[in-house]
Parts: C-alpha cells; sequence; structure tokens
C-alpha cells in the first residue's frame, strides 16, 4: 500500500515538471532535470522498500521457523506427558497389586497373581507370559509354574524353558529379542527345535531372591519388536517386587511342609494325618469308595535301640519309612509317623481283603530288608493290624482304634505278623 502512494506521490512529481515545462513556467532543460531527479529518488525508495519487504519476508519465514519448532516441541511435550502420565499410572497399578500380592502367602497364589499382573501390566494381555521357577535343591534347572495367554489352547512345549530362559537364569540378567530368528547370540537351530509356539519378540527377567534366582517371568510375542526397552525396564520392576512376595511364599510354604510332615522320616504328621483321615472317611462315604487303614509297629524297637544305639535306630525308621512309600507307590494312600515307631497306612479305594495282602507283602520285605551296621546286618520286623472304614468302624476314631487293636493282636500272636480286626 506504502509503496503505491510513493509512486502516486513521484509520478506527480514527474507530470508536475512536464506540466509546468508545457505552460512555459518551467524550461524543458530544467523540467527534465527536475525529472530526472525525480526518477532517481523515486528508484531509490522503491529499491529500499523492497529491500525491506524482502528482509520482511525473511523475518516473517523466520519466524514461521520458529512457530514450527515450539509447536513441535510442544506436541512432543504433550506426547511425553501422556507417555509420562501413562507411566506414572503403570507403576502407581505395579504398587497397588504388589502390595495385595505381598498380603498373601500362599505359593500358588502369589504365582498366580504375579503372572497375571505381569501379563495385563506389561503386555495388555497380548502375546504369552511364562513364569518359571527354580527349585531350592536345583537352583540350576527351571519348570514352568503358571502361563497366561492370549490364545487360549496355545501350547507351552519348553516346560524347562528354551535357550533364551537358561541364558537369563545363567546370568541372571535381563533380555530384550526384538526378532528371535535374526539374533545371532543364540543358536537359531536349537531355537527352532526348542519353539512350541510361534514368536518373534520376547522380554524376560530373572526373579532374584536372597541367596537363589527363584526363577523367571518371561514374555514373547508372535510379531517382531512388540517389546520395547521400557518395557523390560518395567518388568525388571516387576520381577525385584515380585520376587520379594515369591520369597515369602515359599517360606511360608516350607513352614507349612515342616508343620505336616516329620522331620526324621518326611511322612506325615500325626495331627496332619488324622485331618486328612477325617476328609477321606467323608469322601468314602459318599463316593462309597472302601478305605482301609494299617497300623504297623517295629518289634522290640527297644531293644535294637539298646544294642545299637539310637542314631542306629533312627537310620532304621528312615530305612522302613522308605520301604512303606516305595511299597504303596502304585495306590491311593496316606502315610504318617504316627508315633515314636509306630506307622499309620491308608489305602484308598482298597476293600480289607486286599489291604491285608499289601500289609503281608510290606511285612514281608521289611523282614528282609538289611541295614549294615559295623559291618554287620542288622534289621527289624514289624506287626501290623489292619481295618476297614465301614465294614468294622463308623467313623475315623473307631477306625484306628480296631486297627490298633488288630496290631496289638500280632504282638500276642509272636510278633512279625499281620492281624485283620474282625
Ligand atoms: P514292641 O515289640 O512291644 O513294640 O516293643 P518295643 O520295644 O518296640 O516297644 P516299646 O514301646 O517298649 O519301645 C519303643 C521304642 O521305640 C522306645 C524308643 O527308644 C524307640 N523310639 C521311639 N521313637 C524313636 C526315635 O525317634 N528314634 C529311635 N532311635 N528310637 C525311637
Ligand atoms: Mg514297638
Ligand atoms: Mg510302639
Amino acid at each position: 500500500m506504502k509503496i503505491i502512494i510513493y509512486i502516486l506521490f513521484f509520478l506527480l512529481y514527474i507530470f508536475l515538471p512536464v506540466y509546468l515545462a508545457r505552460l512555459h513556467y518551467l524550461s524543458v532543460k530544467s523540467a527534465a532535470l527536475f525529472c530526472l531527479i525525480n526518477i532517481f529518488i523515486l528508484f531509490y525508495f522503491v529499491r529500499k522498500n523492497l529491500g525491506r519487504i524482502n528482509q520482511a519476508r525473511l523475518k516473517i519465514q523466520d519466524l514461521q521457523e520458529q512457530i514450527n519448532i515450539i509447536e513441535d516441541d510442544n506436541r512432543r511435550e504433550v506426547k511425553n506427558k501422556g507417555a509420562l502420565g501413562e507411566k506414572a499410572s503403570r507403576y502407581r497399578r505395579l504398587k497397588d497389586i504388589i502390595e495385595e500380592i505381598n498380603q498373601d502367602l500362599d505359593l500358588e497364589t502369589i504365582a498366580d497373581k504375579l503372572a497375571a499382573l505381569t501379563f495385563s501390566l506389561v503386555a495388555d494381555n497380548k502375546g504369552t507370559c511364562l513364569l518359571y521357577l527354580t527349585d531350592p535343591q536345583a537352583p540350576q534347572a527351571l519348570s514352568l509354574f503358571k502361563t497366561k495367554k492370549e490364545v487360549a489352547g496355545m501350547a507351552v512345549k519348553s516346560k524347562e524353558g528354551d535357550i533364551f530362559d537358561s541364558w537369563v537364569l545363567k546370568r541372571g540378567s535381563p533380555l530384550l529379542i526384538t526378532e528371535a530368528g535374526k539374533d545371532f547370540r543364540f543358536d537359531l537351530e536349537k531355537l527352532e527345535s526348542d519353539i512350541g509356539r510361534p514368536f518373534s519378540s520376547l522380554i524376560s527377567a530373572p526373579l532374584v531372591g536372597e541367596r537363589r534366582i527363584l526363577g523367571i517371568l518371561r514374555l514373547d510375542h508372535p510379531r517382531a519388536g512388540f517389546y520395547a526397552q521400557d518395557d523390560l525396564r518395567f518388568l525388571m520392576a516387576i520381577c525385584e517386587l515380585g520376587a520379594l512376595a515369591l520369597e515369602n511364599g515359599e517360606l511360608f510354604k516350607r513352614t507349612q511342609d515342616l508343620a505336616i510332615h516329620d522331620e526324621l522320616t518326611s511322612l506325615y504328621t500325626r495331627g496332619y494325618f488324622l485331618e486328612r483321615l477325617k476328609e477321606e472317611c467323608s469322601r468314602s462315604l459318599r463316593q462309597n469308595r472302601g478305605l482301609s487303614l494299617l497300623m504297623l509297629d517295629i518289634d522290640y524297637f527297644k531293644n535294637y535301640n539298646d544294642k545299637f544305639g539310637h542314631m542306629a535306630g533312627d537310620i532304621v525308621l528312615k530305612a522302613l519309612s522308605a520301604k512303606v512309600v516305595e511299597g504303596l507307590r502304585d495306590f491311593d494312600h496316606l502315610i504318617s509317623r504316627f508315633g515314636g515307631e509306630e506307622f499309620c497306612v491308608v489305602i484308598l479305594g482298597l476293600d480289607k481283603k486286599k489291604a491285608y495282602g499289601i500289609a503281608e507283602e510290606l511285612r514281608s520285605k521289611i523282614e528282609k530288608t538289611k541295614i549294615i551296621l559295623r559291618r554287620k546286618d542288622t534289621g527289624v520286623t514289624v506287626s501290623i493290624g489292619v481295618a476297614a472304614f465301614g465294614e468294622d468302624a463308623k467313623d475315623e476314631k473307631e477306625l484306628i482304634l480296631k486297627a490298633d487293636r488288630a496290631m496289638y493282636e500280632a504282638k500276642q500272636k509272636g510278633r512279625n505278623t499281620v492281624v485283620c480286626s474282625l
């Protein structure tokens, strides 16, 4: 606009001298000179203004660029803020769930909740989540404990873990695989035979306990690049907190095991056995299924102790327990160390006659078992009383009483014998 005003203004100064010359108020020379000067002035101002316009244009471009950069930054910031918000909410949920898991003491429940939490928070329930645990007696071997999967019915072939799981367990380090088929750190030929289901990407982290690696948590997906570094970091946080809960669960299980298992023989304790016997009697009634009870007592065990010592007596108790367990392997059974040198055995689904047969076999096996002490063959014999639920007794207390009486009769008959309750 400004430039148009200039042009009009200067055109007036060019035509004005021409017009004045025509009217003979100015000589032609003076008018021409005046015109020329005005044209120069006009050029000068036009050029100056064009320069300014270009400068302004460049400035506008500059500003636009800066606006674009700021807008980009802003967009990124909004995105980051969103991602951060999501991250914060993920970690908040993790904290709540871990607190909840820590209230549990049962190892099964803890493991199940931990696998479900990992699958949902890290992978949005996509792909597969596997929780492997190790055994305190075999800390280098993994065994599949819990599985969560998107596709129901998908088989997990490697119950002891594959090459990736072994890698994580051996090194105690986390692992991110973007595309399994292209990761040359691993023996790919071995991998193919290991895969029971299709997967391309995976993340895995160890559950590190106080004394050993308790297991590993692993997620895999058929799509390459499904997991990001951030997902692995989150999985590591879960593992760190989950390991504590799992360790508590293990400790509780061990305490429970100690409460129900006899320390010397590992057989059920009397208290636990009585609880189970009551349950089994009710089940036997409901299902009309046979239940027989064997009461077994070592003959003259006091003499054995006196002769060979209490330690030798303990060895006999252990060896005899193992024999009884072995002899009942093919039957549905419960075995308890009922007292010092007394054992109580429940055989489920068998009538008294068959139970008698098993008792006789046990008696004979124990009689033949030799324990070498100070280069001498030593051994013990047992007296066994047999009674059947329903046939001889209406409840578990009566059943124990009847079997005990039969065992006492066996003692009376000269020991090393089996007697059935009448
Ligand atoms: P009986 O043939 O009449 O059963 O004779 P017994 O000597 O076996 O019976 P008694 O009840 O007189 O003695 C039981 C012995 O069992 C006494 C005790 O020294 C022994 N005993 C009980 N518990 C243990 C144990 O944990 N370890 C050892 N070594 N001996 C035990
Ligand atoms: Mg005895
Ligand atoms: Mg006794």
